[in-house]
């Protein structure tokens, strides 16, 4: 028997909000623990929120990204449960009435288009941390009241890979929209999946156990797969499947129980009678339509229209919007298109991987790669010393043309000083110029490596191909 598997994600995102989502305090990262906080986000009694009109924007904004409605009129709710990090005895939630409704993402992969419905997109405010330390344990209430929204999807997702691809996806949506930074290590995009498997091909569903709390892309894909085969084994073997909620543990590259359905909370939902409804105006909505900014569907499209450049790229390059905007830069400034694209998608994306950087915090600018362009085409140094010079203008911002003085990289392009490279080559070569005069042309390429070698990459290739076919058609 063949067996699929249906998958749901539930992602909370963290706002970019200045302030968190019912008080004034700051929201920013690392601060001394219990620094950010008032009266309201610690849960003293009497107190009352006030709503923070960014993080509507914001989740009004997350929606519309994602195709779907939103309500003109919703409402808070107060989800209880008793956690030491969470000072209220409760969490302000959405419950049956959220912002946002029956949306979608496309997704694509391996070339087929799926599409995931979007259930639902709601706000909520985060809970506070705890740190356990050897003998005790600490409450650091900087993040409570931090907003949140809280995707959710259909069970539209079949495997591993799509849920992965989706998961990028949406990380990629709510950078372009500059409403969170989506930083799975430091927790401000979290991932919970629900999972269960059913014979290939059958309509209704297995019983599901919940993942939760994965935090890195590779560990979806991984504790999804995981958990497909522990569930196809069960059934496999006429055991059957527990409802229950599961952890993934990275370093045994296992899910583990966490609690049944038994144990599982009832949170006794009610509407908070400290917030009004909200009510959103349909004009709102529409002015907020008006400046999103385009989306990377949009914008990759457009770089095929428009760049003529082919669909890889335009996928490499959309998918963070400074890097789509350091290209147009580039080709605005006068760059190939396809040129600016292959520098980036090899040169530029290495540099900054290995070096840990974003595009926005390192001195190469679009016009250096421009100007490197520009002197490789007069023929003033090769594409290998492009390649140098490009990684000292990434880590010191100089001037691409005082690089190629300073460090004498000026391309040889005087014909006798390499006649003299040829040469060499040529005579500590004899096997292969035997064999390339015998037919074996295709070493024409080897003899050519060999001079740049020899002249460290400076000879003009041009230039020495010129040489070789003449010297070795002549004797
Ligand atoms: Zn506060």
């Amino acid at each position: 028997m063949k067996y699929e598997a249906v998958i749901g994600l539930e992602i909370h995102a963290q706002l970019l909000t200045d302030t968190k989502i019912f008080c004034g305090c700051s929201t920013s990262f690392g601060r001394e623990p219990n620094t950010q906080t008032c009266p309201v986000c610690i849960g003293m009694p009497g107190v009352l929120p006030v709503l923070n009109r960014k993080a509507v924007e914001f989740a009004i904004m997350a929606g519309l990204a994602m195709n779907c409605k939103i309500a003109p009129y919703s409402r808070f709710a107060r989800k209880n449960y008793f956690y030491p990090d969470l000072p209220k005895g409760y969490q302000i939630s959405q419950y049956e009435l959220p912002i946002c409704q029956q949306g979608y993402l496309d997704i694509e992969v391996d070339g087929v288009r799926r599409r995931v419905g979007i259930t639902r997109i709601h706000m909520e405010e985060d809970a506070g941390k705890n740190i356990h330390e050897k003998d005790s344990s600490l409450v650091d209430l900087n993040r409570a009241g931090v907003p949140l929204l809280e995707i959710v999807t259909e069970p539209d997702i079949r495997t591993p890979r799509e849920a992965a691809v989706f998961m990028r996806k949406l990380r990629t949506i709510l950078r372009y929209l500059g409403i969170c930074d989506g930083n799975m290590e430091q927790g401000s995009l979290r991932c919970d999946a629900n999972v269960s498997v059913r014979p290939e091909g059958s309509e209704g569903f297995g019983t599901k156990t919940e993942i939760k709390n994965i935090n890195s892309f590779r560990f979806v894909e991984k504790a999804l797969e995981y958990e497909i085969n522990r569930q196809i084994k069960l059934i496999s073997q006429g055991e059957s499947v527990v409802q229950e909620t599961r952890l993934w543990d990275s370093s045994a590259g296992k899910t583990y129980s966490m609690r049944s359905k038994e144990e599982a909370h009832d949170y006794r939902y009610f509407p908070e009678p400290d917030l009004v409804p909200l009510e959103i105006p349909r004009e709102w909505v529409d002015e907020i339509k008006g400046r999103l900014p385009e989306l990377p569907d949009e914008k990759k499209t457009r770089f095929i229209k428009e760049y003529s450049l082919p669909e890889y790229d335009a996928e490499v390059l959309t998918e963070e919007r400074t890097v789509a905007e350091w290209f147009e830069e580039a080709v605005r400034l006068g760059g190939n298109p396809k040129k600016v694209s292959n520098w980036m998608m090899t040169e530029l994306l290495r540099l900054l991987n290995e070096h840990e950087k974003e595009i926005t915090d390192i001195p190469l600018t679009p016009s250096h790669l421009v100007k490197i362009l520009d002197l490789i085409e007069k023929g003033t140094i090769s594409g290998t010393i492009g390649k140098k010079v490009f990684s000292e203008v990434f880590l010191t911002g100089k001037d691409p043309e005082v690089v190629v003085k300073e460090k004498g990289l000026l391309q040889i392009t005087d014909t006798s000083e390499l006649e003299k490279m040829v040469d060499e080559v040529l005579k500590n070569n004899s096997k292969e110029v035997e064999r390339y005069k015998k037919g074996e042309t295709k070493l024409l390429g080897f003899f050519v490596g060999q001079v740049m070698k020899a002249s460290r990459g400076k000879a003009n290739p041009k230039i020495v191909n010129e040489l070789l076919k003449q010297k070795l058609s002549e004797s």
